[in-house]
């Protein structure tokens, strides 16, 4: 992304939410985003995924600029390039944990299969599980082997376990340490909690819609050694 601006009219006022970010994801890297509530974490993160459009700059998909996507091209980088896990699950109330991953393994180009990506979220058990049969740490893992069971390139996490107590989020971590460690899938991980930020190979700041440092983080942790 090169100098990334977003400002979102709201009436009278205009609210400056990113002024300027350039960010460049390296291929199997796992990022972190930290920065305080408001600071336009989850502005630049939908940005990055198709989700919402910048209002000056330009983002690039490997050689590809992104802002001059049809729709069309836009459709097939958010259904089989990219994956997004939420803060909380989305999940289909109706559907079992299986058949949740299924509405996306059935129209990604290169899916893996459902249960092979429940297992790989420890879910091995819970296939025939619907989600109100489930803890939410598990509902999260459901959401997290939708997002990678069509193989993305890269999964955008925007707060994972904000509504999960340290124990349970430890468990939804660690399955995106490991889909990142295992598959190489490219992770951007936001976070307001800087423990978290011990996990990545490089931690990015944000403040005031602005990036305000950068780390090489040499002393990366998996997620079970986290100082809470
Ligand atoms: P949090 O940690 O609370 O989720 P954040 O870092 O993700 O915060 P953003 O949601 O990106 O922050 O918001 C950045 C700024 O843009 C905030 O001032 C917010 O009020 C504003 N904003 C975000 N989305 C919209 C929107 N759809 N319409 C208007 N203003 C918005
Ligand atoms: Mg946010």
């Amino acid at each position: 992304a090169r100098q990334i601006t977003k400002v979102y009219h709201m009436g009278e006022v205009d609210v400056h939410a990113l002024r300027g970010v350039d960010l460049e994801l390296f291929a199997g890297e796992f990022v972190v985003l930290l920065g305080p509530s408001g600071s336009g974490k989850s502005t630049l993160l939908n940005i990055l995924g198709g989700l919402d459009v910048p209002s000056g700059g330009e983002v690039f998909y490997r050689d590809r600029q992104l802002t001059e996507f049809d729709d069309a091209a836009l459709t097939r980088y958010r259904r089989d390039h990219v994956g997004f896990v939420f803060q909380f699950y989305n999940l289909i109330p109706s559907l079992t944990a299986r058949e949740n991953v299924s509405l996306i393994t059935e129209i990604a180009r290169n899916p893996m299969s459902p249960v092979e990506a429940l297992e790989l979220v420890d879910l091995g058990k819970r296939l025939d599980h619907f989600p109100a049969q489930m803890s939410g740490g598990e509902q999260q893992r459901v959401a997290i082997a939708r997002a990678v069971a069509k193989r993305p390139d890269v999964l955008l996490c925007d707060e994972p376990t904000g509504a999960l107590d340290v124990r349970t989020g430890v468990l939804v971590l660690e399955a995106i340490q490991k889909i990142n460690a295992e598959l190489k899938t490219t992770t951007a991980v936001i976070t307001h909690n800087a423990v978290i930020a011990e996990m990545a190979d490089r931690v990015i700041h944000l403040s005031g819609g602005e990036i305000t440092g950068v780390e090489m983080n040499s002393r990366k942790r998996p997620a079970s050694e986290l100082n809470w």
